[in-house]
């Protein structure tokens, strides 16, 4: 029998919909992973099951506050889990000597600081948060390969292109014949809702997506398509790809997970159920496959998979995401935080839907294309001055 060394892994972001789903596969697999330790901002109640379950070494919660409550329920229930609060925290157990794999599963800007420590400290780096990648671009890049870390990606479409491509490929699509590399989209919940009644939906339908359950947040990304926006950025970062020849193509049936075109003609794709546990294990266990727990593919069941254009009319937040990577700079960062704030305030119904696109789009307008993002100090700079730039447009 093959003997596997038990791996480490610390999840970023374990309360939420893809910090669960990395512990059902790892909960699959005890002979190959136990968890170093777990995080989550407020779900408390959430984390004391987790820790209850899988035991980790350490617990990162967002205040001092919640730390003492979660400190005094595992002590009733007589587990030993160390709690710590706050970024420094989830920076140090990003990097702890202790853990092997580091699931980057932190919605938003709030989990930059501490990928970018997992990447710096060398671990095997599992990104799903796709904004941090977004925000330090080059930066997060130059931390992976001075460390020695490896970067995974763990959004569904960047997992696929990853599996089409050939093991050396190191950020070379010239070398290796990509022409282009085509993104699939689900198009989300308003794909043919009539383009007038798109500004009066509501937070609740905004967030009932189609075909795949998700955070709050990126649920209405997909909605607006800044969700594809930002794996567009991601894309480039990861596979080193100009924009242009990076397609989006909308895909209703979400099977086809995206594509690789060659100079040959050749077309590789990747497909499965959608489900996030399917990207989820092949990073976990990469080079080699262990099993994720989602049925397989029965293509004669799904019987029709179709393809459409995006409609920039329907999705403009698509277009600002082309134009803002184009621009460069620290345009992806004000595109980011602009969108942060908007989407938050949409789902706080102090901004209607139609106006998540305007707010980005005037922010962009404003921030300088002169500026740099070659440190986190000066990317933190410019994602607060779009911030506020945003809130003054929203609140004012
Ligand atoms: P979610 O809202 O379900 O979970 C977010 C997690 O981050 C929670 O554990 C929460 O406690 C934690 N968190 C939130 N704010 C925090 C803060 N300020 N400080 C520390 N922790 C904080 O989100 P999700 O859907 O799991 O998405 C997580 C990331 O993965 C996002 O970047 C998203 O774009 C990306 N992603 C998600 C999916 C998906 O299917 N859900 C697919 C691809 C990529
Ligand atoms: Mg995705």
């Amino acid at each position: 029998m093959k003997t596997v060394t038990r791996q480490h892994i610390t999840i970023l972001g374990s309360t939420g919909s893809i910090g669960v789903s990395t512990l059902d596969v790892v909960a699959r697999h005890p002979d190959r992973y136990s968890v170093y330790a777990l995080t989550a901002n407020s779900r408390i109640d959430g984390i004391l099951l987790q820790c209850e379950r899988f035991r980790p070494e350490v617990a990162v919660v967002g205040t001092a506050q919640a730390a003492a409550t979660l400190r005094n329920a595992l002590q009733k229930k007589g587990i030993g889990t160390e709690v710590l609060h706050g970024e420094e925290a989830l920076c140090q157990v990003a990097g702890a000597p202790r853990t092997d794999i580091v699931m980057a599963a932190i919605v938003g800007s709030a989990g930059l600081a501490p990928a970018l420590a997992a990447a710096s400290a060398g671990k095997k780096v599992l990104l799903a948060n796709k904004e941090a990648l977004v925000m330090s671009g080059q930066l997060f890049i130059d931390a992976v390969r001075q460390n020695g870390a490896t970067l995974l990606p763990i959004d569904s479409e960047h997992n696929a292109i990853f599996q089409c491509l050939p093991p050396t490929y190191q950020r070379s699509p010239q070398r290796y014949g990509v022409e282009k590399m085509t993104l699939t989209a689900s198009g989300g919940p308003f794909l043919t809702l009539e383009l007038n009644l798109l500004d009066s939906v509501t937070p609740e339908q905004a967030i009932a997506h189609p075909k795949w359950v998700m955070g709050r947040k990126i649920s209405v990304d997909s909605a607006t398509m800044m969700n594809k926006g930002l794996e567009v950025i991601e894309a480039h970062w990861l596979f080193g790809i100009p924009a242009a020849q990076i397609d989006v193509v909308i895909h209703p049936q979400s099977i086809i997970h995206s594509m690789v075109s060659f100079l040959d003609g050749s077309v590789v794709a990747q497909m499965g159920y959608p489900d996030m546990r399917i990207p989820i294990a092949y990073a976990l266990a990469w080079p080699e496959r262990i099993a994720s727990g989602v049925a397989p593919l029965d293509l004669t069941k799904v019987g029709l998979l179709q393809f459409e254009k995006p409609d920039y009319r329907r999705f403009p937040c698509l277009k600002l995401a082309y134009e803002a990577l184009d621009a460069g700079g620290i345009m992806p960062v004000a595109l980011n935080a602009a969108n942060e704030i908007a989407v938050a305030a949409f789902l706080e119904r102090q901004l209607s839907f139609g106006k998540i696109a305007e707010v980005v789009a005037r922010v962009l307008e404003k921030s300088s294309r002169t500026g740099a993002a070659s440190d986190l100090q000066s990317v933190l700079w410019h994602d607060n001055a779009a911030r506020v730039a945003a809130k003054n447009l929203i609140f004012s």
